[in-house]
């Protein structure tokens, strides 16, 4: 690894650059801090019905799936385990369409100037990477049979009163 703040090649595991004297244990802390405050979310597995869980994790799985977020809507009612990734999911996939809706009129109107088409284009795609890393988690925690929420959607409540 090379130190951040000289630039120095560093040996993997020592704590003060020997160029500088910099810390680097701090400045990795610090970026794994970050990282755990975003995934450690709420996992809420223990109170659902472990049954529930083995019997619906393809259910869950589906709805981190785009448009097959309707099949677990429609079909997997009476499993709170889908629900809880259903309501998840489509939250996403409604994300994902405002994103694009929005950035669509955007380019459209004012995408002629080639710096905003680049600024616009650039962050729809960021968008939608954290989208698809998003939907990668989702997935994950349901074949894990985990009913975990995720980073950024999970603090979402909005469609709570909508899916019961
Ligand atoms: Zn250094």
């Amino acid at each position: 690894m090379f130190c951040p703040k000289c630039g120095a090649q560093v040996e993997d595991g020592v704590k003060v650059c020997p160029t500088c004297g910099e810390n680097l244990e701090a400045k990795t802390e610090d970026v794994s801090a970050k990282v755990a405050e975003l995934t450690n979310t709420a996992d809420l597995t223990a109170t659902f019905d472990p049954n529930d869980i083995q019997n619906n994790k393809v259910m869950a799985i589906l709805a981190y799936l785009s448009w097959l977020v309707l099949i677990p809507l429609f079909a997997a009612k009476d499993s709170p385990f889908a629900r809880f990734h259903v309501k998840q999911g489509l939250l996403l996939a409604i994300c994902e369409i405002i994103v694009a809706v929005v950035f669509g009129i955007l380019t459209s109107i004012l995408g002629g100037v080639f710096v905003l088409w680049l600024i616009f284009t650039l962050i729809q795609a960021v968008c939608n990477i954290i989208f698809f890393v998003l939907s990668i988690m989702g997935i994950i925690n349901a074949a894990q049979g985990k009913a975990k929420e995720l980073p950024i959607i999970g603090k979402l409540k909005i469609l709570d009163n909508v899916i019961k």
